[in-house]
């Protein structure tokens, strides 16, 4: 088991869940953007947010957005993100020091040659006095040259891809170490060794766990846009994931123009539901339909179940029932499967396919309760649902 490191009001590690975490993309400098938006990634469900701190500029905001956050009533822990400058950011502003709740660094920019230790020094100092805990969060894009350049050569025989691996694991070793050495308590680190390749990161993540009982952050770095990065993101957090690996997760998606940053947090909560580590959301059980279904109908009803589940969800959870997020509801094509997929769901829909008797038996927890028919079996499903999460989880 991993040690437990807080985070402000939250535990990573240890017999803590596996936390989702997320980042703006909003510019630090303005607060009241970066503050909405955290307030929105909160909201979605991410237990904690970072934000980049470039500058001074970003670094004198902290202070603003943390009042924003008080005033509405958000008490998220926030992660200072620091490349190349953290070491002077953190000195200059103690404020911003102080109200952080953690702070990342990447050994691979804090510094060349002779500056590296020193400047590494310095932010772990600063945690120390201000009793925080810090992210080593190594990058695949931006190895440490020096150990990267020492790795290979010692290693000639290996490609640049296995040097990369080992450069990051050795790089968050011996940061670990130093950190350890200046002061740091084994109970404020976190470690990190993202790729955007999936077998990269998942080679580095194993290698890592094996040396190491820090909690680990896990994430596909630039995982990139849509299907791709969701998929590349899945891959790779669920390998691991199934083997134990993992105490907080990040999604790093590319948003779609316009779209909401929120997604991110979105697919991170799937990850964990899916893989059977936390319950964010009741779960739709559908068939993906073939030449049995006979028009869209099963199509239209599965996504607006789906919906409805989650436009409710917020509201059952504010009206105090518990233990519904566990519910599964099928939403199935025809007679070969619909009814035993709806028998095992705790409230199931089985359409009629190609040539069935046209009506749709419902089924709650494994018992034929009713058959529905005609316009109105949306809806009446929809009712059924509603009247379940009040009987069951009250
Ligand atoms: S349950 Fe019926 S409609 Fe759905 S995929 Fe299977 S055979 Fe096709």
């Amino acid at each position: 088991m991993t040690v437990e490191v807080r985070v402000g009001k939250i535990g990573i590690g240890g017999d803590n869940p596996v936390r989702i975490q997320s980042m703006t993309n909003t510019p630090t400098q303005d607060e009241k953007v970066t503050a909405k938006q955290i307030m929105e990634l909160a909201d979605a469900g991410s237990e904690l947010v970072r934000f980049t701190i470039m500058d001074g500029h970003g670094a004198e905001k902290v202070v603003k957005i943390k009042e924003i956050l008080e005033k509405e009533k958000y008490d998220v822990p926030l992660i200072g993100d620091f490349h190349f400058n953290g070491h002077l950011l953190l000195e200059r502003f103690p404020d911003m020091a102080q109200i952080l709740d953690k702070y990342r660094i990447n050994p691979g920019n804090v510094g060349h040659g002779e500056k590296h230790d020193p400047n590494f020094r310095i932010m772990i100092e600063k945690a120390i006095d201000n009793k925080k805990p810090v992210r080593i969060g190594v990058n695949f894009g931006s190895i440490d040259k020096q150990v990267y350049m020492k790795l290979m050569d010692e290693n000639k025989e290996k490609s640049s891809e296995e040097l990369a691996i080992d450069a990051m694991v050795v790089s968050a070793m011996q940061s670990i170490k130093k950190a350890i050495e200046y002061g740091l308590g084994k109970d404020k680190i976190i470690v990190s060794t993202k790729a955007s390749s999936v077998p990269s990161m998942i080679r580095a993540y194993e290698e890592l766990a094996k040396r190491t009982d820090q909690p680990l952050h896990l994430g596909v770095t630039e995982a990139g846009m849509g299907d791709k990065g969701i998929i590349a993101s899945t891959a790779g957090l669920s390998t691991l994931l199934q083997q134990g690996i993992g105490d907080t997760i990040r999604v790093s998606l590319t948003p779609e123009p316009g779209s909401s940053r929120t997604k991110e947090v979105e697919v991170a909560q799937q990850i964990l539901q899916q893989n059977g580590l936390r319950q964010f959301m009741p779960i739709v059980i559908s068939c993906p339909g073939c030449g049995r279904t006979t028009s869209i109908l099963f199509q239209e009803i599965a996504k607006e179940i789906t919906e409805y589940l989650k436009e409710n969800a917020p509201k059952w959870k504010k009206a105090g029932y518990k233990g519904f997020e566990d519910m599964k509801v099928a939403v199935m094509g025809c007679i070969v499967n619909g009814p035993g997929e709806s028998k095992e769901a705790n409230i199931g829909l089985s359409l009629p396919g190609v040539g069935e008797d046209p009506v749709s038996p419902v089924y709650i927890d494994g018992k034929p309760v009713e058959k529905l028919k005609g316009d109105k079996r949306i809806d009446d499903f929809k009712k059924l649902i509603d009247d379940y999460v009040k009987s069951h989880y009250g």
